[in-house]
């Protein structure tokens, strides 16, 4: 869990790697939709330009759907969801079970150099960013030599609608998994991708799941 551009998409590469789980983000998710023309990817496409919440019932069933693959079936790592109390219900309706929630935490003004300097390579998800984290040649994926391109919804007015959104319907899932007895880990998101990785690579040992 945390804000957009806390680093959720970069850790969780790292996570997947290491414990050998698919990395199942409902953003990507959502954005291959939009690339293939589906009538879904349709739907959300204003939606998540305007920096809104898909909704729970399309989200739930899309994941629903993920976890029918076999890649699954040592469990899994969720980046980006569930981003709702109702869709935390309705997860565990559908039976999905919870063993360790990491929050990445940083601040306001950190979230907007980190969204506004960020630069995807579209096809694989791949995440850099033009100061922090950048490709070895400027624009340009270092695996594929594919152009590099800023997601429509980083813009900062974007951006800014949200951290509204987050803080208004994703922060409360903060109290409801501490008050769940899920193993529940806050980590300082503001520290550099390698400590951070380090940090949760740690946690998740000592985690013992
Ligand atoms: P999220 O999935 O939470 O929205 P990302 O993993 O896409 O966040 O990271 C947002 C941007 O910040 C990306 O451009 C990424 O390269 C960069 N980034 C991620 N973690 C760090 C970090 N610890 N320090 C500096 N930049 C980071
Ligand atoms: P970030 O990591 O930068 O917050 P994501 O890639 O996770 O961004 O999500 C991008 C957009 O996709 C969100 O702003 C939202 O419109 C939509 N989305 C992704 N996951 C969900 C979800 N679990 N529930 C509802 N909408 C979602």
């Amino acid at each position: 869990m945390g804000p957009p551009g806390a680093g959720k998409g970069t850790q969780a590469q790292f996570i997947c790697r290491e414990h050998n789980i698919p990395q199942i983000s409902t953003g990507d998710m959502l954005r291959n939709a939009i690339a293939e023309g589906t009538t879904l990817g349709l739907r959300a496409k204003a939606i998540m330009e305007r920096g809104e919440l898909v909704s729970d019932d399309v989200i739930l069933e899309l994941v629903r759907e993920r976890l029918r693959q076999p890649d699954c079936v040592a469990g899994c790592l969720f980046d980006g969801f569930p981003r709702t109390v109702g869709q935390a219900d309705g997860m565990r309706e559908l039976d999905i079970s919870v063993d360790v929630v990491v929050e990445l935490q940083i601040s306001d003004s950190l979230i907007i150099r980190r969204i506004s300097g960020r630069r995807v390579h579209e096809a694989s998800g791949r995440v850099y960013h033009i100061e922090f984290n950048p490709p070895k040649v400027d624009n340009v994926d270092d695996v594929t030599w594919q152009p590099l391109v800023q997601r429509h919804d980083d813009s900062e007015t974007v951006v800014r609608a949200r951290v509204e959104v987050y803080r208004e319907q994703t922060a409360p899932l903060i109290e409801y998994y501490k008050r769940s007895g899920v193993k529940y880990y806050e980590i300082d998101g503001e520290a550099t991708v390698n400590e951070i990785r380090q940090n949760i690579s740690d946690l998740l040992k000592t985690a013992d799941t």
